[in-house]
């Protein structure tokens, strides 16, 4: 079918929830995607931090394909290999006893809100559900997570919300001591804010944050959705100061493109997830959870996390050197693959002509270019989205 006639019928009966590029993909490769027509973009947003080995990598496709020829799901009313396996994975390469599996980014989080609260209940506080989140965060889009997204333009029109929520600037852990009580049952705070922009906190801060729910007796929940699994440089983002949360929440990268979500958990806290108090179908299917565990093992064994924190240094610098030349460029920022280009201006004029010119590149907050390649991108690759941008950039 040709291109605008996929797009025509698409306009005809898609839900209008999603503004989209005229643009249909068919096909990938590696840091390569095809149009129908047949062109080739160079891909620098991976389906937003998520195919983190590049498209239709070898080690994940043999796995999803071996899986749904062996077994693709059976609930969670048993045991399943892939299931335990990936399970055994985080647990061994992070803080977390406890893994529950799930489909989404936002599940996860609304699992971690849950648990958070549970834990209190169980500990005789029912009402200690006090929860404090940032401005600009993003968690997710269901009523649970939206309640903890600090963005007005993301809730606007779905009130009410999630009782009892309260939001600080991110990074300024004065507001957070006038904020947290012995009321809070959790501190929920992205290591790195993804969709507010590309947002790293100050040196410290997360230390001070963990100390301050350590005095108080809040949980910590960390939302590395989208900067776990190396897309900062480090295996999860907690990681670069070692400061580990209580609860951090993963999806995106985790199964390199297919739907999955986890949360993990300390012991003392995952506990209070008894049988029965929460549940999904679909969570950590033996299909999805093989592909994150060819995803995980090909990221930390294959070499790619070093690759993504080399080209991450490499691609930080080549963009350093384009905001001297280019006084339109404000700051750049970020950390490994996960970097923010902030603009005076809008950046959706240079986002459609990096299209034209075959790069795929993604404009957040209206003034933030996001670049979140593959972290098996490649110095040519990085030179050829900056010399674009280079030519693009007034
Ligand atoms: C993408 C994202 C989510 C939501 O994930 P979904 O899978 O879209 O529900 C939550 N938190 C962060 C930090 C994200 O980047």
């Amino acid at each position: 079918m040709e291109q605008q006639t996929i797009i025509e019928q698409a306009e005809a009966v898609m839900a209008t929830t999603y503004k989209r590029f005229p643009v249909v993909l068919t096909r990938g490769e590696g840091c390569t995607v095809w149009d129908a027509q047949g062109r080739a973009y160079t891909d620098f947003i991976a389906g937003i931090a998520v195919c983190s080995l590049g498209h239709c990598h070898p080690a994940v496709t043999e796995a999803i394909c071996r899986q749904a020829g062996t077994l693709c799901h059976v609930s969670n009313l048993y045991y399943t290999v892939p299931q335990v396996e990936l399970a055994r994975w985080l647990v061994d390469h992070s803080f977390a006893d406890r893994v529950f599996f799930c489909n989404s980014g936002a599940e996860a989080n609304e699992a971690a809100i849950k648990l958070a609260r549970k834990y209190f209940f169980d500990r005789g506080q029912p009402e200690r559900y006090h929860i404090v989140a940032m401005n600009q965060s993003f968690h997710g889009r269901t009523l649970g997570t939206l309640s903890a997204t600090g963005q007005e333009k993301i809730r606007k029109g779905f009130a009410p919300v999630l009782e009892r929520f309260d939001f600080v600037p991110f990074g300024d852990i004065e507001a957070l001591r006038r904020t947290v009580s012995e009321d809070t049952c959790a501190v929920m705070l992205e290591p790195i804010q993804g969709e507010g922009g590309v947002n790293c906190p100050p040196p410290g801060y997360l230390a001070e944050v963990r100390a301050l729910c350590d005095r108080v007796g809040a949980l910590l929940i960390y939302d590395e959705i989208q900067t776990g699994m190396g897309r900062t440089g480090t295996l999860f983002a907690y990681m670069h100061e070692d400061i580990a949360p209580d609860i951090m929440t993963l999806a995106k990268a985790l199964a390199n493109g297919l739907p999955i979500g986890a949360m993990c958990a300390r012991e003392a806290v995952a506990a209070a997830f008894t049988p029965g108090a929460h549940a999904t179908t679909f969570g950590g299917t033996p299909l999805v959870t093989a592909a994150a565990l060819a995803t995980a093992r090909t990221l930390v064994d294959g070499g790619v996390l070093e690759n993504g924190r080399a080209m991450g240094d490499y691609f930080k610098t080549a963009l350093e050197g384009l905001r001297s030349r280019h006084g339109v460029i404000v700051d750049v920022r970020g950390r490994g693959l996960l970097l923010g280009v902030e603009l005076d201006r809008e950046g959706a004029p240079v986002v459609n002509a990096c299209l034209e010119k075959g790069f795929l590149v993604n404009c957040i907050q209206d003034k933030v270019l996001r670049l979140a390649p593959p972290l098996v991108v490649g110095r040519e690759q990085i030179d050829a989205l900056v010399a674009c941008l280079d030519q693009v950039l007034p």
